[in-house]
C-alpha cells in the first residue's frame, strides 16, 4: 500500500469524539477523565448519545450541557425520534439552543423491541429525515446525521439507503457519520456510492476502536456491521491479556486510519466508549498532538 508511514503524517487531520452519558457517579468519573484526556487534541466536537427509546434524556442532556459550560469543546447532542411527540423533541431542541448547544446528531432511532418494525409516534418525527427538517426550521443547528456503509439492516438496498442518506442531507443536515467498520475499502466503496448519487457533504468515518471481539460482536449485529473473522484471529488467546489486547487493538484501528488518511479523510470520528487511551494513541499516531486547553469559559 502506498499510505504514508506514520512518521509522515502531516498532523492536519481533524477528529471528534463520540460519549454515552454516565448511570453512577463513579462512571461519571470516568467520562470526565475522558473528556479531559481527549480535549486536548483540540476535537473539531465530541458527542453524546441519546439511549434507546429515549431512555437518556435528561442525562444526556446534563453531559452536553455541562461539557458545553465547562469546557473549551462543542459538544453535540444526539437526540431521536423513538416514543416521543414532535412537540416534546421540539422542546429538547429549544433546550439545547438556550443552553448554547449548536450542534445536533439527528437520528430515527431503533424501535423500543428490537427486531420490531419501527413504528413512530403517533404525532412523531417519522424518519431521521423528517426529524432534520424539523430541527432546521425551529433552529439554525449544524446538523449531523448516521450513514450506514454496509447498509442499515431495515434498508432495501445500499442505494435504497444512499438515497435516504441524501434526503436527510437536503434536509439541512451538514455532514454524515459513519456506522463502524472494519475495511478501508467498505468506506470508500460506500463514498464512491454516495458521490455517484449527487452527495457532496462530508462523510467522517466513525471508528471504534475494538478490544473485546466478543461484545462488539454482540452489538455489530445489531446494527448491520460485520466483524471480519481476521479480527479473532488477532484476539485469539489475549483473553488474559488486558495490556497486549490494547496494543493489539490501537494498532488494528490506527492501520485502518492510516489507509482512510491515504485515501482522502482527514475527519475521523471516534467511539470511545467513556475511555480515552486507544482513541489518544490512535489519535497520537495519526499526527495529532495535545496542545494546552483554555481554562472553561464559566464554571
Ligand atoms: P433513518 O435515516 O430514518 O433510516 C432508518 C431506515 O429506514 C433506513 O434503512 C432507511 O433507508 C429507511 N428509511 C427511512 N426513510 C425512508 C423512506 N421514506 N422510505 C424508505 N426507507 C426509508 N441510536 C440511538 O438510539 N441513540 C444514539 O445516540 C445513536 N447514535 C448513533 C450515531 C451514529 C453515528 C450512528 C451511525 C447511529 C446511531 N444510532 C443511535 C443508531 C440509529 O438510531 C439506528 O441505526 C436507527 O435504526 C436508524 O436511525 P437513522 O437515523 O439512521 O434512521
Amino acid at each position: 500500500t502506498d499510505a504514508p508511514l506514520y512518521a509522515d503524517l502531516a498532523g492536519d487531520a481533524e477528529v471528534s469524539f463520540e460519549f454515552f452519558p454516565p448511570k453512577t457517579a463513579k462512571m461519571e468519573e470516568v467520562l470526565w477523565d475522558a473528556v479531559q484526556t481527549l480535549a486536548p487534541l483540540a476535537p473539531r466536537f465530541v458527542s453524546v448519545t441519546y439511549g434507546a427509546g429515549g431512555s437518556t434524556r435528561e442525562r444526556t442532556h446534563a453531559t452536553v450541557t455541562r461539557i458545553q459550560r465547562e469546557t473549551p469543546l462543542s459538544a453535540a447532542a444526539h437526540l431521536t425520534c423513538v416514543e416521543a411527540s414532535r412537540g416534546e423533541i421540539d422542546e429538547i431542541a429549544d433546550e439545547y439552543w438556550a443552553a448554547g448547544v449548536r450542534h445536533i446528531v439527528a437520528l430515527r432511532g431503533d424501535p423500543p423491541v428490537a427486531g420490531e418494525a419501527f413504528r413512530p409516534h403517533p404525532d412523531g418525527y417519522a424518519s431521521a429525515a423528517d426529524l432534520v427538517a424539523g430541527l432546521r426550521a425551529r433552529h439554525p443547528f449544524d446538523i449531523s446525521v448516521a450513514a450506514y456503509p454496509e447498509a442499515h439492516p431495515e434498508a432495501a438496498s445500499l442505494a435504497h439507503d444512499i438515497d435516504n442518506l441524501k434526503r436527510k442531507l437536503d434536509a439541512g443536515a451538514s455532514r454524515a457519520i459513519t456506522q463502524f467498520f472494519f475495511a478501508p475499502e467498505t468506506f470508500f466503496r460506500f463514498r464512491d456510492a454516495a458521490a455517484a448519487a449527487g452527495i457532496d457533504q462530508e462523510i467522517v468515518p466513525g471508528i471504534l476502536p475494538v478490544s473485546n471481539v466478543a461484545q462488539t460482536r454482540k452489538f455489530a449485529g445489531m446494527c448491520g456491521a460485520e466483524i471480519p473473522s481476521w479480527m479473532d484471529r488477532l484476539f485469539e488467546g489475549l483473553d488474559d491479556q488486558p495490556a497486549a489486547r490494547q496494543l493489539v487493538a490501537a494498532t488494528i484501528a490506527a492501520e485502518m486510519c492510516r489507509r482512510l488518511y491515504a485515501g482522502g479523510v482527514r475527519h475521523f470520528h471516534f467511539y470511545t466508549l467513556n475511555r480515552a487511551e486507544l482513541s489518544f494513541a490512535i489519535c497520537h499516531l495519526l499526527g495529532l498532538r495535545a496542545r494546552p486547553v483554555a481554562k472553561a469559559a464559566a464554571a
